[in-house]
């Protein structure tokens, strides 16, 4: 038990999202938008919004990037 704590911790420090953007090839689906307003927005095209703490919404960005159509959603 105290080993599944400890990876789970290491993990989350590993996988802290600092940066979030959209490489070129977005079709303005609107799912990530759906997935995580707090992060995505949609102007002519999704856009990401500045000066969000990202690793509050890691788990919705992860999501959003995994269930984007055209896999343009980056982070890191
Ligand atoms: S999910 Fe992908 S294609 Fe759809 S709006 Fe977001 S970035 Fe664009």
């Amino acid at each position: 038990m105290a080993q599944i704590l400890k990876n789970n911790y290491l993990n989350h420090t590993i996988m802290a999202i600092k940066k979030v953007e959209i490489i070129e090839g977005c079709i303005a689906c609107g799912l990530c938008v759906d997935t995580c307003p707090e992060v995505f927005e949609m102007e002519d095209l999704a856009t990401v919004i500045e000066g969000v703490n990202y690793s509050d919404y890691e788990e919705k960005i992860k999501e959003a990037a995994e269930s984007c159509p055209v896999e343009v959603i980056k982070y890191e």
